[in-house]
């Protein structure tokens, strides 16, 4: 009874004071790593993109193995992880294909890269259509449901030496 193991009170208080940037790719050099680094979170609102941007870096993103439901349309459309609207009902109806909310979109969702005549003037009708949906969108962050990750959010902001501008 001389040793009590497991009996220390620890002092320390616990402190994550990262010197240089956190990088989830340093040990982990895999394709499939930099395939999910490289992903492009388009359709999403600034909020949404942001913690989809600290899923991957910190190692939280996992991908979808199989299509998930979308909650416009029904149907198994969904294929990005956490979206919950699929690309083509958030383009169509301007909302965030995470939250769901008709926020305003960081990177616009592109059907496919090549664009056709028609997809064009498909486009230009959409934007007409854009500017009488917008209007009520204010900010709604929060929710309360990812209040761990919005303080890890800020400290990762709090990290950064450069905040990258999205407009
Ligand atoms: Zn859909
Ligand atoms: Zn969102």
């Amino acid at each position: 009874m001389s040793s009590q193991r497991g009996n220390v009170v620890r002092t320390r208080p616990q402190r994550h004071q990262n010197a240089e940037v956190f990088r989830n790719d340093k040990h982990d050099t895999s394709a499939h790593r930099k395939k999910i680094n490289a992903k492009l979170h388009e359709g999403l609102c600034q909020h949404c993109k942001e913690v989809l941007e600290w899923r991957v870096k910190f190692n939280k993103y996992k991908p979808l193995t199989k299509p998930k439901k979308c909650v416009k349309c029904l149907q198994k459309t969904v294929k990005d992880s956490y979206h919950i609207v699929c690309k083509p009902c958030a383009c169509e109806l301007e909302l965030c294909a995470k939250c769901g909310k008709q926020e305003t979109i960081v990177i616009p969702i592109q059907t496919s890269p090549v664009k056709t005549e028609e997809q064009a003037a498909q486009n230009d009708e959409q934007k007409s259509t854009r500017e009488t949906l917008e209007g009520g969108g204010e900010l709604n962050l929060g929710g309360g449901l990812e209040d761990d990750l919005e303080l890890l959010m800020q400290r990762i902001k709090n990290l950064k030496p450069e905040k990258t501008e999205v407009q």
